[in-house]
């Protein structure tokens, strides 16, 4: 690997740089905050630097946002002034006594109303059906929105199946149905949108070939903008 750095302001930016078989040159900051350069095998070193040095303004502002979780989020304890994430906002949780339980969305706080507002095993419980519920609603939502884009190219509809997956957002069996993860009503809606839509490409191809991103570019154009959005906002 091939390495670079450049200043800004005072902040030195070190990077890696990998040259590929590709068009156009793209920029990632890593979780590890770490910055990595994907450029067409033919690009200058100073062609690189001058491009790091547009995007430096970006670059640190994802560093920074990175670093606020190192060493690493603390596990979630249910309590109040927790933040949660919906749709890829942050709420923060507000947890209040009263007789029957309940969940309501308002102005930035997850209002959590419970009988068991001090066990945050109950509260746990509260919310993970609560986002179970939204899933089943707004992943439908999504899919029939993606459907719409695609169904022309497709020659039958995948059945939906929501679950808690481990190591993925999505699958497509080969049998025809679409698994799609629970946490992902946690991003925002159109990295929701993407997921669904890679996954119904492959409806057409199997694999990651050329055929399948012609296609996916075809049917959604800034998919790469919202692949890394979506690996951005879920840390
Ligand atoms: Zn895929």
């Amino acid at each position: 690997m091939n390495h670079g750095s450049i200043t800004y302001g005072k902040q030195y930016i070190p990077f890696n740089i990998l040259y590929v078989d590709r068009k156009t040159l793209e920029i990632a900051v890593l979780p590890d905050t770490s910055v990595v350069i994907k450029a067409p095998i033919s690009t200058r070193h100073e062609e690189i630097e001058k491009r790091v040095a547009k995007r430096a303004r970006w670059i640190c502002r994802q560093i920074a946002f990175f670093n606020q979780f190192n060493p690493k989020t603390p596990p979630r304890q249910y309590l109040s002034g927790e933040t949660h994430l919906y749709l890829g906002r942050r709420y923060r949780l507000k947890l209040k006594s009263g007789n029957a339980d309940g969940i309501k969305l308002t102005r930035g706080h997850f209002l959590v109303t419970s009988q068991q507002r001090n066990s945050p095993g109950h509260i746990k419980g509260m919310l993970d059906n609560w986002y179970a519920d939204r899933a089943r609603h707004k992943l439908h939502e999504s899919y029939e929105r993606c459907w719409q884009s695609i169904h022309q190219h497709a020659h039958s509809r995948p059945s939906l199946n929501i679950r808690r997956m481990k190591t993925r957002w999505g699958s497509l069996s080969k049998n025809g149905i679409l698994t799609l993860n629970v946490e992902l009503i946690r991003a925002p809606q159109d990295c929701i949108d993407y997921v669904i839509t890679h996954e119904l490409c492959h409806l057409i191809h199997h694999d990651h070939g050329p055929g399948f991103y012609k296609l996916l570019e075809k049917v959604m154009p800034d998919w790469e903008r919202r692949k890394h959005r979506l690996e951005l906002s879920l840390i």
